[in-house]
């Protein structure tokens, strides 16, 4: 089973992610750490050390916070080492050992505010999600050598264990992640009651009775306060869907709730059925994923289409003005298609992954990292822009972690093959000793050159997938046997000796995408794709606005200039405004004034790099 290799063993990450990489080491973590400690998260820490109470400062689940910033730190700090966010570091390691209660305990809102309601309120309070986000830290950190933290982590797995169990107290958390947190801390560790404990948890959930509803028999015993604002309370009656508690995973087909909380779980559950080859809960975990990506999902891979309570709600209800399509509800997916990949190497959750990390991701987060987006629409009127942070900042810390740990998704391996899902340019060297050098500026051009270097004549596979969008793939060996096709990836089986170089071309053309009929949004409408990357039209001003635009796709798309120096290229397309402005509102048999105009469309992840605009993935034809 393939699996990410470990940070250390990369020399360098350079070209498009290494932008990103070096940005978020020298600009936007330390932004997110002001951030964190102007807004009180780290303070609630300090505050619990120092015994006070009643100081808890904003939302119950912001601890989770300063954990996936730190997780997202200690990444950054293998290849980008920076002091600010070493001695960030050092100040966030210190709050947390001196906020950790004997027992093992650690949730700042109850130990500060509330210490008569621990473990009273799971379906609100996040304690065992805001432990799993903690967990993934210590192990981050534990991985570049410092072991300070993990027994704090082992601490709070205790503290769970004492009171929830298969004897004991049946529950988990109403937001998942602390699942993905144990199965982590079983592979950091090798001690399976993690894992075991997980899997319970997993097995659990949809059951009845259900933990969470039962919390509803009695809400003022267990600490609910406001019924009327609750998202798992609806028409008078528990909505488990919205947690995923409707039914026991093994029975779901659909996915429906919370979208972060959905793919959180889903991502859990998978390694759990690879853990156990579980079919029945393998086959559960292929139907959902099939409604999410045949019927619920983003061109643009985004999740989640309503605000309304953040999640799924019908099959090809994927309105692009209004789309939610969190910026963590992403991050979740491709965490989840990682580990589908893991279970069963075939390019089909790559082919997801890629799309989701190059556009639905990325978009949540301006070139220089230091401003995000919470929702990811397809469209916009002028009235939405990135913000520094916010009240609810999940999606920041969510990004960093995943952009300081790209590598993860990018390349995988086991004992007898290197996957490449896609081109990174990197340096590594694999466990077996053999280095490996990739060059490429993928995502904006389709070639790259994947070096080899043996020091010793050494048998490895060499898996490269060919990407779904790419119609022509060229690979060039010299003295290999003609590669192998299998799952979708190009597979070249070979003794290694000195130094060798494959070259690579996915032949990159402009591709005009259309969607199913039923998402009533997009008709008459195409989206352009570049690569892996969907491009958008955008303008400053309402008179240039996409909204008033048709294609005309008579004449070839053109490959235009990139905007700055090694960016993405451009794409250039003729498209007919409208441009009557002086009219009055309405008029009677008069044909539309038609400007014939050069439309320059940019890459989706880019937009809104000067503020508020008006933009438009798909584009009417
Ligand atoms: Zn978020």
């Amino acid at each position: 089973m393939p699996s990410s290799l470990p940070l250390k063993q990369f020399r360098s990450v350079g070209g498009f992610w290494g932008h990103y990489q070096s940005a978020l080491a020298s600009k936007g973590l330390i932004h997110q750490w002001n951030q964190i400690v102007e807004t009180g998260r780290l303070q609630n820490f300090l505050d619990v050390a120092d015994g006070k109470s009643g100081t808890h400062q904003g939302y119950r689940f912001n601890d989770s916070d300063v954990y996936k910033w730190l997780e997202a730190a200690a990444y950054s700090q293998v290849l980008n080492p920076n002091a600010a966010v070493e001695a960030a570091i050092e100040q966030a390691i210190q709050a947390i050992i001196a906020a950790q209660a004997q027992d093992g305990y650690l949730f700042t809102l109850i130990q500060l505010n509330k210490p008569d309601w621990k473990w009273r309120n799971l379906v609100h309070m996040h304690e065992m999600y805001c432990l799993g986000h903690l967990i993934e830290a210590c192990i981050a950190l534990n991985q570049l050598g410092d072991s300070r933290l993990m027994p704090v982590a082992l601490k709070a797995v205790e503290c769970i264990t004492n009171t929830f169990g298969p004897d004991k107290r049946v529950g988990s958390c109403g937001h998942p992640e602390i699942e993905v947190a144990l199965y982590r801390l079983w592979q950091e560790t090798g001690q399976k009651k993690y894992a075991e404990l997980a899997d319970w948890m997993i097995d659990c959930r949809g059951q009845r009775p259900s933990p969470f509803e039962e919390e509803f028999n009695n809400p003022s015993e267990n600490c609910i306060v406001d019924l009327d604002r609750c998202c798992e309370w609806k028409g008078g009656k528990y909505y488990g869907e919205y947690l995923q508690d409707d039914k026991p995973i093994r029975e779901q087909d659909t996915i429906v709730g919370h979208s972060v909380r959905a793919a959180y779980l889903y991502s859990a559950a998978q390694l759990s059925a690879a853990r156990r080859k579980d079919q029945n809960l393998q086959s559960a975990l292929d139907q959902i994923w099939a409604n999410l990506t045949e019927k619920r999902m983003y061109v643009t891979g985004g999740i989640g289409s309503t605000g309304d309570g953040e999640g799924f709600t019908a099959d090809y209800d994927l309105p692009n003005l209004n789309a939610y399509a969190e910026t963590c509800a992403g991050i979740a997916l491709a965490m989840w298609a990682r580990r589908s990949f893991e279970s069963n190497p075939s390019t089909d959750a790559i082919d997801v992954l890629e799309k989701v990390i190059f556009n639905g991701i990325l978009s949540g987060t301006s070139l220089d990292t230091t401003s995000y987006f919470y929702d990811n629409p397809l469209e916009s009127r002028g009235n939405t822009e990135r913000q520094p942070w916010f009240g609810c900042a999940c999606c920041p810390p969510n990004l960093a972690r995943l952009i300081a740990s790209i590598t993860d998704y990018a390349i995988q391996s086991d004992t007898k093959t290197l996957y490449i899902g896609f081109p990174l340019e990197c340096e590594f060297m694999l466990a077996n000793g053999l280095e490996v050098s990739i060059k490429t500026q993928y995502p904006h051009k389709g070639e790259a050159e994947i070096k080899v270097k043996a020091l010793k004549p050494t048998r490895y596979r060499l898996a490269l997938r060919i990407p779904d969008w790419a119609e022509e793939v060229t690979t060039t060996l010299p003295g290999a046997q003609p590669a192998e096709y299998e799952e979708g990836f190009a597979v070249f089986d070979e003794v290694w000796e000195g130094e060798r170089t494959l070259a690579v071309e996915f032949e990159m053309e402009p591709r005009i995408l259309s969607s199913h009929p039923k998402v009533l949004e997009n008709l008459g409408r195409v989206a352009i794709q570049y690569g892996p990357t969907i491009y958008c039209a955008e303008s400053l001003s309402e008179s240039d606005a996409p909204q008033r635009i048709n294609l005309d796709l008579s004449e070839d798309i053109q490959l235009g200039s990139a905007r700055s120096k090694g960016g993405a290229p451009t794409l250039e397309v003729q498209a007919l405004r409208q441009s009557d402005d002086d009219g009055p509102l309405y008029e009677y048999d008069q044909e539309p004034k038609i400007v014939q105009t050069a439309l320059k469309l940019i890459p989706y992840r880019e937009w809104n790099g000067s503020g508020k605009s008006y933009m438009q993935v798909w584009l009417r034809v």
